[in-house]
């Protein structure tokens, strides 16, 4: 029971300070030091796969390295989670890649309640912000409460939502929100998608076609399509990912409610098992609440 309890209040921390207790309970570097690291790393949401991959490698490292005081071994874990997140195409830039004096296309795909609409709205008041014109389009016509909810989050960062009726073919409101950004010189549009995944056949259809659209007007584009992914579902979001990531080209991550519960290590299975860049974090509700990730300085605060 004592143990049940203990594991319980584990989950409710932070991936930090499970590897600072971790770190705290060093010994010596023996099998059990590797196991607890192994049941840490999964307990905070680094996945299995990714958890094995880092305790095997890590078993090699500090062997290699004759590490045997506690901050060698704590080096050795950090470089090593460094070179997990960085090993998997490290050219490719974990930031929003934004044209520069040409319209930016961003689609945003995931299922609902992750936190699309919130982090389209965080993001375009952002954008707004840093002076350039920002347009979304509500193509997640599919829900009328989707398109409410997203004309709300365009006033709070005061922008313009170009929307259809409910039902209507959210291919079409693209297309009416690709002329508009035209017309009116905009910098970036944000688009909004249907979150159903019930039917991915359904799902790869409806975005091939928006994709389609988008092409015949803008040859590169959408130049970024980010998956919203929630942080508090753990192992449930890596399985959505992946599906999503087969239906469509996704280009990264947009990692939400990494305030609440979530122990954030996901980040690192994301990057391990689907090969993608975390670009942005949703910290909160609130419109500022939404950060850009950056791996080193995250990975390098966990022993802090
Ligand atoms: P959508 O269905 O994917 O568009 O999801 P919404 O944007 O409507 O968000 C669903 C709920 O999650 C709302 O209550 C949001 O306020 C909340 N939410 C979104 N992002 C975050 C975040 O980063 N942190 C927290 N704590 N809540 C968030």
């Amino acid at each position: 029971l004592e143990k049940m309890d203990k594991g319980l209040e584990k989950t409710r921390k932070s991936f930090g300070q499970m590897m600072n207790e971790l770190m705290a309970n060093f010994r010596s570097v023996d099998e059990d030091f590797f196991e607890d690291l192994e049941e840490t790393l999964i307990t905070a949401d680094v996945g299995f796969q990714t958890a094995m991959r880092i305790t095997d490698e890590l078993r090699q490292e500090v062997k290699l390295r004759n590490a045997k005081k506690p901050e060698e071994v704590q080096n050795a874990i950090v470089e090593k989670l460094v070179s997990i997140y960085e090993a998997e195409g490290a050219e490719e830039q974990n930031d929003v890649q934004l044209k520069e004096n040409e319209l930016t296309v961003i689609l945003f795909v995931g299922v609902n309640g992750v936190g699309k609409t919130t982090s389209i709205g965080k993001l375009a008041n952002q954008y707004r912000e840093e002076g350039k014109k920002v347009l979304l389009a509500a193509a997640d016509t599919f829900r009328a409460g989707a398109i409410d909810q997203l004309v709300v989050w365009g006033e709070r960062a005061g922008v313009e939502v170009v929307r259809g009726k409910a039902g209507s073919d959210p291919a079409s409101v693209v297309f009416d929100a690709l002329e508009r950004a035209k017309d009116e010189q905009a910098d970036i549009l944000l688009v909004d998608t249907a979150g159903r995944l019930q039917n991915k056949q359904h799902l790869m259809k409806e975005l091939e076609k928006i994709n389609r659209i988008i092409q015949r007007e803008i040859p590169d584009g959408p130049h970024e399509v980010l998956l919203v992914v929630d942080a508090t579902t753990g192992q449930n979001a890596m399985v959505q990912a992946r599906q999503f990531k087969e239906a469509t080209d996704v280009t990264g991550i947009v990692l939400t409610k990494l305030d609440g519960t979530a122990k954030g290590g996901m980040v690192l299975a994301i990057r391990n098992e689907l090969n993608l860049p975390v670009k942005l974090v949703g910290l909160g509700e609130g419109i500022d609440d939404l950060q850009p990730f950056d791996p080193n300085e995250f990975i390098y605060g966990l022993f802090k």
